[in-house]
């Protein structure tokens, strides 16, 4: 659209709160952020409200706080006002009204009284004689007297928009390219309800037009919403902006638009099934009861408790439908301002694929320095109260050497809790599997009082002392190292897996590691 250019970039997210972040939801305002950023123009966040039920602030408060926690922030829009405030569509009404009143003044709309069994039976009418139905408008030309007699005759009147029965719209859809809607295809729309509210599309249009939006980048379900949104913005003398319909986010491996409702089959993929899984386990342990219906990865409140960095979902979900070059995957947020255009969003949907989100994840966490580390991890660990808030020095200076021999094991901040908690407790919960495993079998006991004896007096207490000293001791037997370095994992640990077993011991220190070995000396076979 050329008539844009002049103007200054602006761009809107226009979440209805329903109490949850989507991932196709951020995935379309990034976007919008992206494009108004690249521009420096505005991004502006409006809360399309007008059918919430239940409590708003409820209901909004995950959206809000999930936009910025990914740093997608806005210019305009709730918690920092701006000049065309209220950004509250619900706080809009008196503006939709007047809109609808200037259409019905300038012949675009009229008020129909018809009852739902009339215009049935013109629908029924229209099909007995196999023709498309065309809705013969039989109120709309009435006047008011005519319309008073009909409310006392015990009428409601809707407004329908008059739509165009000829012709057809033809849009440049920045994704799309050429996209034509035959007028024909469209029903006399309802604008307003009979008690006076307005419906969706005529404040979409209204607002987008008061917000002065210039570009409508959204999900590719509201493409059949165009004709009519088109409609009402030129009969009310606005000019169209520009058209951004972007591709369906769909399940993984499928074409189907992804659901928050359709958890349980996706854990059928095993990608997804890790992610979520992995997840959950670390929302226990902090004392989250997650439900699937608010806790799956299908939405953002997943990622943030369990301590994904919000940069690799933003990295992630640029490239779901987007593309720089076929080949680049990452992207710094300048970069990705940069980069950014509309004519490299592909029109085929975006599947979204666990496993590249994971991967994206991972090459983030690995380039993380470790202060940065520390300080998302550490409130983890003082959720699950195994530190205090704010923690002491000496638990600081453990988790810090914990995150350093732990490297890539930790995926997400949240794995913390597995690899820092036996440190940190005074006596580790044994899991029951790996003592059965590593522990409960002959001749353990003996290695482990050999290994207990060499560590009394092995100077200095640290990973590569204590490596020379067990591979002594497992050559003497005869030995392989693992036979060795399993059983006294589990005995100072708990558990079958962790960081280096060197560095464990030299993190816990000799004192420490040796009452621990003495303790599992009766699990041991
Ligand atoms: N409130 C609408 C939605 O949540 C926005 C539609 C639009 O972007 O025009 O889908």
């Amino acid at each position: 659209m050329t008539a844009m250019t002049a103007k200054t970039v602006r761009t809107r997210f226009a979440p209805s709160p329903t109490g949850y972040l989507h991932i196709g939801g951020v995935r379309t305002a990034l976007f919008n952020w992206l494009f108004a950023r690249k521009h420096g123009g505005a991004f502006i966040l409006r809360i399309d409200d007008t059918d919430v039920a239940r409590n708003l602030d409820q209901a909004l408060e995950p959206i809000l706080s999930g936009l910025k926690w990914l740093g997608i922030d806005w210019d305009e829009g709730p918690g920092v006002g701006g000049p065309h405030a209220p950004y509250f569509q619900s706080q809009r009404a008196d503006r939709h009204r007047a809109a609808v009143e200037r259409l019905l003044t300038a012949g675009h709309a009229y008020r129909d009284f018809a009852r739902p069994e009339e215009l049935d039976e013109e629908r029924k009418a229209a099909q007995a004689a196999g023709k498309p139905f065309l809705y013969s408008r039989r109120f709309a030309a009435f006047d008011e007297a005519e319309a008073a007699r009909l409310h006392d005759e015990g009428r409601q009147s809707v407004v329908r928009l008059k739509m165009p029965r000829e012709g057809s719209l033809v849009i440049d859809d920045a994704v799309r390219g050429r996209v034509e809607f035959a007028w024909e295809r469209e029903q006399d729309h309802v604008i307003q309800r009979a008690d006076g509210s307005c419906l969706y599309h005529l404040a979409s249009v209204v607002d987008d037009n008061d917000l002065e939006i210039t570009h409508v980048i959204r999900a590719e379900e509201h493409l059949s919403n165009t004709p009519r949104q088109a409609f009402i913005a030129m009969s009310l003398g606005y000019g169209l902006p520009a058209y951004a319909h972007l591709p369906l986010v769909a399940e993984p491996g499928s074409r189907t638009k992804l659901s928050k409702r359709k958890l349980a089959q996706y854990l059928k993929n095993a990608d997804f099934k890790q992610i979520s899984e992995h997840g959950t386990r670390i929302a226990e342990r902090i004392g989250l009861a997650p439900e699937a219906d608010t806790f799956n990865p299908v939405i953002v409140d997943f990622y943030r408790e369990v301590g994904y960095l919000p940069w690799a979902i933003d990295n992630y979900l640029a490239l779901l439908g987007w593309s720089y070059d076929d080949k680049t995957e990452f992207f710094s947020r300048d970069e990705l301002i940069r980069g950014f255009t509309l004519e490299r969003i592909n029109s085929s949907p975006a599947s979204f694929d666990p496993k590249k989100l994971w991967a994206v994840q991972d090459h983030y966490m690995h380039a993380l320095p470790t202060d940065e580390k520390l300080a998302l991890m550490l409130p983890f660990l003082a959720k699950a109260g195994l530190v205090s808030d704010p923690a002491s020095a000496e638990a600081v200076a453990t988790v810090r050497k914990v995150i350093e021999a732990s490297g890539d094991r930790l995926k997400v901040a949240g794995d913390i809790l597995g690899y820092a908690d036996f440190f940190l407790v005074e006596e580790p919960v044994m899991e029951e599997a790996a003592v059965k495993q590593r522990l409960a079998k002959p001749g353990v006991r003996a290695l482990l009082e050999q290994a207990l004896a060499a560590f009394k007096t092995l100077e200095p207490f640290a990973p590569a002392e204590l490596e020379t000293a067990c591979k002594a001791l497992v050559e003497q037997g005869g030995l392989k190292i693992g036979d060795l370095i399993h059983p006294i994992r589990v005995a100072i640990t708990g558990k079958a897996v962790g960081p280096g077993l060197y560095d464990c011991l030299a993190i816990l220190g000799r004192e420490k590691s040796l009452v621990r070995l003495e303790r599992a000396l009766p699990l041991c076979g």
